[in-house]
């Protein structure tokens, strides 16, 4: 039985993938999260009582909470998903993407670096860094049929790819100047439950569900690969458990749509299973509005997965198609969730008011 440090673990991949180790393995988990806006305790009500679990409100940049937390919890691993992570946020205000993808980032390898140093050599040995990054640091794809690598070069576009590409690079020079050994993981666009509504997939369900405009960024030929969160998470526990010190792997759904495609799908969908509409609402696809382009706005994203699927005998379960339909199903059974969004009581009851 391991214990992992799981920083980010109230958020959408991080809830999915501490869902995961509490329900799947016999591992426990500490999750470290400073819970911004993005965190949602909420995430991991199924969880909370295992004896398993425990959580610590802590900022990733505060590193004498975070030295304290090493020496308390003496965990076997440490998983990093927390970031700033939006990024249309990023443009509008990129200084906390700065503070905490970047020096976040630095403060935790610090700390981590520390506590590993200390420990017996048996420990030390198994001890994984696990750093999860996003496929946005490569830049976009032009073509239709290339595909981002392991080895792709670093090019990217918007202030939150670019605090990323910078934490990628911090990782990998504390393994090759210090020897501490982390491992790096760069995925696709990820969906399914718990996600919070500011991106594209549940804020299409819940327009739909509400009758508002459904925006779709310039002409909608973006193309990205989709990859269910269910998935990721246990491709990233086989990461931090199994995978090579030094390595990266690149993880992917092989699920590539134009965000216009996506948006219809989700329409067709909410057809089927959500067929009384708000007033006035004929058909949900009227409901569609071309909006301006984000500035700088990546054309195309593609995972190429095969090192991940062929070393570590990880593939994807869901196509795009089961997986879409298992999350507009949430959606549809989890209004209590979404609702407590919404109306911000999931924020407001953590600082006590009402
Ligand atoms: P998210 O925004 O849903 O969650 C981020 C979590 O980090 C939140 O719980 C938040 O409270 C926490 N956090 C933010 N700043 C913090 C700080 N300073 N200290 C401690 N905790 C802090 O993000 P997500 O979608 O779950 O993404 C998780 C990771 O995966 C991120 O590193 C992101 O870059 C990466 N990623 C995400 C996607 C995607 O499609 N969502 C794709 C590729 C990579």
């Amino acid at each position: 039985m391991r214990k992992i440090l799981v920083t980010g673990g109230a958020g959408f991949i991080g809830s999915a993938v501490v869902r995961h180790i509490i329900q799947d393995t016999k591992d426990s988990v500490l999750v470290v999260d400073k819970l911004t806006y993005a965190g949602n305790l909420d995430s991991l009500v199924e969880v909370s009582d295992s004896g398993r679990y425990s959580f610590e409100q802590v900022d990733i940049c505060d590193r004498s909470a975070l030295d304290r937390l090493f020496t308390q919890y003496q965990p076997d691993l440490v998983m990093h998903l927390a970031a700033e992570s939006h990024v249309d946020r990023s443009i509008d205000g990129p200084a906390a993407f700065i503070e905490t993808n970047i020096v976040g980032t630095y403060t935790l390898l610090e700390a981590a670096r520390h506590y590993w140093m200390g420990l017996d050599t048996a420990l030390k040995q198994a001890f994984r860094f696990h750093h999860i990054s996003t496929d946005e640091v490569y830049g976009d794809l032009h073509g239709t049929t290339d595909l981002f690598t392991e080895t792709t070069p670093y090019a990217p576009s918007s202030p939150y790819s670019a605090s990323k590409a910078s934490s990628d690079h911090l990782v990998r020079a504390w393994l090759r100047t210090y020897g501490f050994p982390t491992i790096v993981t760069n995925c696709s666009n990820n969906y399914g439950p718990y996600h919070f509504p500011e991106k594209l997939i549940p804020l299409i369900i819940l327009n739909a569900l509400e009758g508002k405009a459904l925006p779709v960024y310039g002409n909608g030929a973006q193309v990205r690969d989709w990859l269910f969160v269910e998935d990721h998470a246990r491709a990233l526990y086989k990461v931090v458990t199994e995978g090579v010190v030094g390595e990266t792997y690149n993880i992917g759904g092989h699920n590539e749509r134009k965000n216009i495609e996506v948006v219809r799908t989700i329409c067709q969908l909410l057809e089927e299973l959500a067929p009384s509409k708000p007033d006035g609402v004929a058909k949900y696809e009227d409901l569609i509005t071309y909006v301006t382009d984000r500035p700088g706005h990546d054309m195309r994203y593609a995972i190429d997965a095969s090192k991940i699927e062929r070393e570590l005998n990880w593939k994807p379960l869901e196509t795009f198609e089961s997986g879409i339909r298992k999350t507009v199903s949430w959606y549809l059974t989890n209004q209590a969730w979404w609702q407590r969004v919404q109306d911000g009581s999931y924020a407001r009851e953590r600082i006590g008011l009402k």
